[in-house]
């Protein structure tokens, strides 16, 4: 596996163990603009990187989802599609990939993540019901919602402050969560919405300690424990560095342990699965898949497909099992590494430790001067798109959204903006632009005056919001 002695991979990480395990057989170019051109582009999106046409992009790290690149397997599958209605081949390869690695015995096809989030959350969700969470997710958070459920954060304190060490701020604070038993009654919770990385805490691990105990505990009180499985793998590996007595334990093995602890899970596989589009609902037990099963047909498609052709299916079934290889992830969290190390070496401030999807930059601590109404996030997103035509994303107040009892906004502590590292797309190289392009604008940090948001839509506001500049 290594040359290093497992327990020493930590501090070797990021300097010579982590090259790619694959070689490039196609390129795709990319296209360099002028700072002209992207001021233009950049107004006409209302100063939302999620409204850039990506051609006036040069290395776009607005997200990891959809946007892996998938290997010569994973195409050649692709040929493979058998795209009858129903029963397709690939839809029984990808079930048994899944029944494989994380080890559920139900499971449904979704055309992506959100997919299988609006499903579980109406058919397990009664209205009024909390929804306890290690943080909440966008989609997550916005389907409960919209099936009467109320979001309750359970995650430990630690995970809301950017600079605390803690080596799994994903986990959930366990007296939090028996406090809102006791308080609520477990009649109450319609399950605990676990996720394996957090997301919105910068891609922060869960410890299986964590899970078990967790799952413990709810057993008790007869409360499911539901897993968003997204970023699973990435989890597996910070458990197989940091957690007492993984080290020598096989990613796969680690995720199949981690699910045991769970009652079902769903997946986005456009982010762990290496896929462009996809995702999956998966429950052990038998009513609440057939209320699944049945409702599925109303919202995806048929029970064997899901929204999803054949070969969408046939590519995330081998997508999951290469997501599994020790190698691909040390190198594919190595890479995030590498830029999170160049970054902190120039004492750019951003959230540590590490995550495993991206890097995450601390706006609040680039622009003091702005409030969190003068949205500092989406400033940092818009000033780098500026300076270099790299696409990041606003994590902060504008993706928090509104408190839907008040109407107010949400504030989060954390106002980060987001540099999320495709899989197997960019090199070190491409690494190395990209830090160089954040030090010029933490350098240019005073001159930032902030925006004002000039439209608003109803749900998921960062994707289609506008802005404007405060003083321009
Ligand atoms: C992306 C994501 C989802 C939603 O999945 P989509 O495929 O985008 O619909 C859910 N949970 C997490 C943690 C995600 O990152």
């Amino acid at each position: 596996m290594t040359h290093f002695e497992p327990q020493t991979m930590g501090q070797q990480f990021g300097r010579r163990s982590w090259a790619e395990p694959w070689k490039i057989k196609m390129v795709e170019p990319l296209r360099v603009t002028d700072r002209d051109t992207r001021e233009r582009a950049l107004d006409e999106a209302g100063y939302n990187t999620f409204l850039l046409r990506s051609r006036d992009v040069y290395i776009d790290l607005l997200t990891d989802s959809g946007t892996s690149a998938m290997s010569d397997r994973q195409w050649a599958g692709m040929m493979m599609g058998d795209e009858a209605y129903a029963g397709s081949v690939n839809f029984f390869h990808l079930e048994s990939a899944i029944q494989h690695y994380y080890g559920y015995r139900h499971i449904l096809p979704t055309h992506q993540g959100r997919g299988a989030e609006h499903l579980l959350s109406r058919a397990a969700i009664k209205p009024g019901q909390l929804v306890p969470g290690n943080m909440y997710f966008t989609t997550t958070r916005a389907h409960q919602e919209l099936a009467g459920g109320e979001f309750a954060d359970v995650v430990i304190d630690q995970a809301h402050d950017p600079d605390d060490p803690h080596p799994f701020k994903g986990n959930v604070d366990l007296d939090k969560l028996d406090t809102l038993i006791a308080t609520r009654g477990a009649a109450n919770i319609a399950y605990v919405s676990l996720a394996a990385t957090v997301n919105m805490a910068g891609g922060q691990p869960v410890s299986m300690a964590n899970a078990k105990a967790l799952k413990a505990l709810c057993e008790r009180h007869e409360i499911k424990v539901y897993l968003d499985a997204t970023r699973l793998v990435e989890n597996a590996f910070f458990i197989q560095e940091r957690e007492l007595g993984y080290q020598a334990t096989r990613i796969a093995d680690i995720v199949k342990e981690f699910t045991s602890h769970t009652d079902g899970a769903w997946s986005s596989a456009k982010k762990d699965s290496l896929v462009n589009i996809g995702g999956w609902l998966a429950v052990n037990e038998w009513p609440l898949f057939e209320e699944l099963r049945n409702q599925i047909v109303l919202f995806e498609g048929l029970h064997t497909y899901g929204g999803l052709a054949g070969r969408d299916m046939e590519a995330m079934a081998i997508g999951i099992a290469e997501s599994m290889q020790d190698d691909h992830i040390r190198s594919r969290i190595g890479q995030v590494r590498y830029l999170g190390e160049l970054l902190t070496d120039w004492e750019v401030p951003i959230v540590h430790p590490v995550g495993g999807h991206a890097i995450f930059l601390n706006a609040r601590a680039f622009y003091p001067q702005l409030s969190q109404d003068e949205f500092p996030a989406q400033t940092l997103a818009a000033e780098l798109y500026l300076d270099s035509g790299i696409r990041s994303m606003e994590r902060g107040v504008v993706s928090a959204g509104r408190d839907p009892k008040t109407g107010g906004h949400h504030y989060p502590n954390l106002e980060l903006t987001r540099l999320t590292i495709p899989r197997r797309v960019y090199t070190q190289a491409h690494m190395d632009v990209v830090a160089e392009s954040v030090k010029t604008v933490w350098d240019n940090r005073t001159a930032a005056t902030g925006l004002e948001m000039i439209y608003e839509p109803k749900y998921l506001r960062f994707f289609q919001a506008r802005f404007k500049p405060r003083h321009g």
